[in-house]
């Protein structure tokens, strides 16, 4: 890119909430139901059928754009936005143009901030499912939920843009307003994208690009755009503001439709739906359910358990394992090895889309007590863990058919020593003689002199104390 251009970005996020029903019908919303089995008259938008909204939804709303910091309208409204194809039956589509919801907010990131224009309500589109066999339209999605989230054009980074998307997703998922599943289609993202001159305020042709289905191809789609615009204005030529597909083999943006298609959506309002008059009270009421979010629960754990921050982020990042990590320390206070034993040893087996971190708890603790008490030793951990958490055995069934156990019994530790350094004189007299390093030798040898795990503690102090006793003395 001419280094006196830079790029502006801008985000629409389409979020489904996560309501039990549909937003106009009840219907429901459960993901993966067979073709066309949760429809109904309202939702196949069937002539004189009446919506109803969903108070759910108006809810979840409420609550992304207080974690968003906007301005929650206390009045909103219903529109109908026209466009004619197979995926929206009743040839509008119902949602918030003039009135949104939420307005005005923005978002604080380590990156910078990103300004939110506005959130919106509004309904679902079919899914159209076209491939070399078939090609059909399922309704079950027709009507669910959605809110989406525009931004104003204020990212300039790559980095922020990552960010805030990763932020919103794990937000929402903590507040439980949407499932933040991109492959699932529940979180999608949109980009759109110009080029202006540094210290201009004046922005540069914008092309939007739809239905980036990861944080990767958000990526890739900037670079791609950035590279193909700066060609465009290097060439002289403009930029066309347009709608672009990303193709994820070729890496390359494409054109999809241009503006004149896109005019013409004409929005009238929908006197078949209320409009949404919301009191401070009962916006208060709902804010209040918010829980705890990601970034100050991540302060608590570094502030209260004295967590650092890499192994905290660890910890939040994922919303069951945070979750896990809280219900370990109500049964048990030791909050380092909990979180150690959970990112070194548990994290290399949990998937990061689970919901719910599947292991028995008071196991976990148990297992927890004998590493703090060297029971076991912590390089056993991983297998202990692999049985506990991908094979669901019993802590007892565990320890029955495997030897985890470490002897802490002096006495036969001593013993063990003592026929270690009876067989190594040599040895002994290198140590004697000032060759510190030979106390690893020693070590080793015990452990191998036993199928049992010696207590590393024990076996040290024993191993000094006979050396020592011995030191100065020239056997022969
Ligand atoms: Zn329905």
């Amino acid at each position: 890119m001419d280094e006196n251009l830079e790029m502006v970005i801008g985000l629409e996020i389409h979020a489904e909430l996560q309501t039990e029903e549909k937003l106009f019908c009840s219907c429901s919303t459960k993901f993966g139901a067979k073709e066309n089995s949760q429809i109904c008259p309202i939702c196949l938008g069937y002539p004189g059928a009446l919506p109803k909204v969903n108070e759910d939804a108006i809810d979840l709303a409420i609550k992304a754009g207080s974690i968003l910091n906007c301005i929650i309208n206390n009045y909103s409204d219903f529109d109908r936005k026209s466009y004619f194809y197979r995926d929206l039956p009743k040839g509008f589509q119902i949602t918030q143009m003039k009135n949104p919801i939420c307005e005005n907010g923005y978002l604080e990131l380590d990156n910078g901030t990103v300004y939110i224009n506005r959130i919106h309500i509004e309904e679902d589109a079919a899914k159209t499912i076209i491939n070399s066999n078939e090609n059909k339209v399922d309704f079950n999605r027709a009507g669910v939920p959605l809110i989406e989230i525009v931004t104003e054009p204020c990212i300039y980074s790559k980095e922020l843009a990552k960010e805030f998307v990763e932020n919103l997703i794990l937000m929402f998922k903590y507040a439980d307003i949407c499932n933040g599943k991109l492959e699932e289609g529940s979180f999608r993202v949109d980009l759109n994208i110009s080029l202006k001159e540094k210290n201009s305020k004046i922005l540069g042709t914008r092309a939007e690009i739809k239905n980036l289905s990861s944080i990767k191809s958000l990526l890739k789609a900037i670079d791609a755009e950035v590279e193909r615009q700066s060609q465009v204005l290097f060439l002289g030529e403009s930029v066309i503001q347009e709608t672009r597909g990303f193709n994820e083999k070729t890496g390359k943006t494409y054109s999809l439709r241009n503006k004149e298609n896109a005019l013409g959506y004409r929005y009238i309002k929908d006197y078949n739906l209320n409009p949404i008059i919301l009191e401070e009270i009962y916006i208060n009421k709902i804010k209040k359910e918010i829980p705890i979010m990601p970034k100050e629960k991540k302060n608590f754990y570094i502030e209260k358990y004295n967590i650092n921050s890499k192994y905290a982020d660890i910890l939040i990042n994922n919303k069951a394992v945070s979750i896990f990590f809280d219900d370990c320390l109500e049964k048990y206070a030791n909050p380092k090895l909990i979180s150690n034993v959970i990112i070194n040893y548990l994290l290399k087996y949990v998937n990061n889309n689970i919901e719910k971190l599947e292991i028995n708890i008071d196991d976990f603790i148990n297992l927890i007590k004998l590493v703090e008490n060297e029971n076991i030793k912590k390089s056993d951990l991983s297998d202990i863990l692999f049985y506990m958490y991908n094979e669901k055995i019993s802590l007892d069934d565990i320890f029955k058919n495997n030897n985890y156990f470490i002897s802490s019994n002096e006495d036969e530790i001593r013993q063990i020593v003592l026929s270690v350094l009876n067989e190594n004189l040599n040895a002994k007299n290198q140590y004697s003689s000032g060759n510190n390093k030979i106390f690893g030798f020693f070590m080793g040898e015990c452990n191998k002199k036993t199928n049992k795990k010696l207590n590393s503690k024990i076996l040290k102090n024993i191993l000094e104390e006979e050396l020592k006793d011995n030191k100065g003395e020239t056997i022969i």
